[in-house]
């Protein structure tokens, strides 16, 4: 039986270890796929820090672009019917919404599923089918499993760049139905769904555009994806100040402020950067950090709008896809991957990424540092 070197997670802040794991037999409708790199989200960061409740033992890693080793006989086309085979990059969706509940049901949106289960950080891998996370050499995606073939334009670290972020902001700005042309924008937070959100802001015409966050290596990527201005977080720490920055660079607030800093003390911060009639979208505070005090008055007085959005669905990937088979020409994407790890370094990659040293980090099995 062949075998796959997997990274495993079992207790907070306890180093992954690499493991071997025995690699099942392909079934109908299951695909073997052969990681190429996969993202390490805040998520993880988040996952290995425990505040995010896992089934031990856990293969992190759940945005990953493979190759397809093995592919049941049965299954000739990806999610959207474009015939794959083997030796084809495919991005797979990590997510499976259990179709049987309210949100699945009645709203037709599986983001809400309250039975939703996910590769890298829901499916323990002592069951089957085992191999259920990006950070390993192997992954198996059961029948249930969504994946699209990945243009042949678009480069691998471009579709990775921006991981899980990117269909997340593809969907944020699906419930707010937008930007405006000449619509300003204030986005808190500059990691994968800050800047996704700012690629998505541009293409809509927004301007101008403010990305607030740090390190200065994902400000840089910020400008050079069109942001108008950027605000650091290192230079102005106090939060008044980058409120008083805001109305200084935009002579007032904004029409829209996008959250996508996974700290739930920016929400405040957020509602004082929102003009009068604003909209705030709230997509970062994903893991579950305790309350912050708001001041509801000044949703009342402003006349805010407040949007919450959380994953996506397999469409929004597919949607990325196809705008980075679009833009990427311009945009490339691949320059945001700054930081790869092979299997062995996972635990120093996500170390990275929680003190923010990456623009984006990817685990690459195999590689080695030269
Ligand atoms: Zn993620
Ligand atoms: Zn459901």
């Amino acid at each position: 039986m062949d075998k796959s070197k997997v990274v495993v997670f079992e207790k907070p802040n306890v180093p992954l270890e690499v493991k071997e794991f025995d690699i099942p037999e392909l079934e109908e409708g299951c695909i073997l796929v052969k990681t190429l790199v996969s993202g390490v989200c805040g998520t993880d960061a988040h996952c290995y820090r425990g505040q995010v409740q896992m089934p031990v033992p856990i293969i992190l890693g759940h945005e990953s672009v493979g190759m397809i080793e093995k592919i049941a006989p049965d299954r000739k086309k990806d999610s959207v019917g474009e015939p794959v085979k083997e030796g084809d990059r495919i991005f797979w969706v990590a997510g499976h919404p259990c179709l049987q509940c309210y949100s699945c049901v009645a709203l037709k949106d599986t983001t809400g599923c309250v039975n939703r289960r996910s590769y890298g950080w829901s499916y323990s891998c002592a069951d089957y089918p085992y191999l259920t996370g990006g950070y390993a050499e192997y992954v198996f995606l059961t029948a249930r499993s969504y994946f699209f073939k990945i243009p042949d334009s678009v480069p691998t670290d471009a579709a990775i760049a921006f991981g899980c972020g990117f269909p997340t902001a593809v969907k944020g700005f699906e419930v707010i139905q937008g930007v405006q042309p000449g619509q300003s924008v204030v986005i808190q937070g500059a990691g994968p769904v800050g800047l996704s959100s700012l690629v998505m802001a541009k293409l809509g015409g927004a301007s101008p555009i403010v990305v607030i966050g740090a390190p200065s290596s994902r400000l840089e990527m910020a400008r050079k994806l069109g942001a108008d201005e950027t605000i650091d977080l290192s230079s102005l720490p106090e939060p008044e100040a980058r409120v008083s920055k805001v109305r200084e660079l935009l002579g007032g607030e904004a029409e829209l402020v996008i959250e996508a800093t996974g700290f739930p003390e920016a929400v405040s911060e957020g509602i004082d950067m929102c003009k009068t009639a604003g909209r705030y979208l709230i997509m970062g505070v994903f893991s579950d950090l305790g309350p912050v005090p708001i001041n509801p008055s000044l949703i009342v007085r402003k006349n805010l709008r407040l949007y919450g959005s959380v994953f996506w669905e397999p469409k929004h990937l597919y949607q990325v896809l196809q705008l980075l088979a679009k833009y990427n020409d311009r945009l490339s994407l691949q320059d945001a991957v700054t930081h790869r790890y092979g299997l062995e370094q996972s635990t120093a990659a996500i170390e990275d990424v929680e003190a923010l040293k990456c623009v984006k980090a990817v685990i690459q099995p195999g590689y080695e540092a030269s």
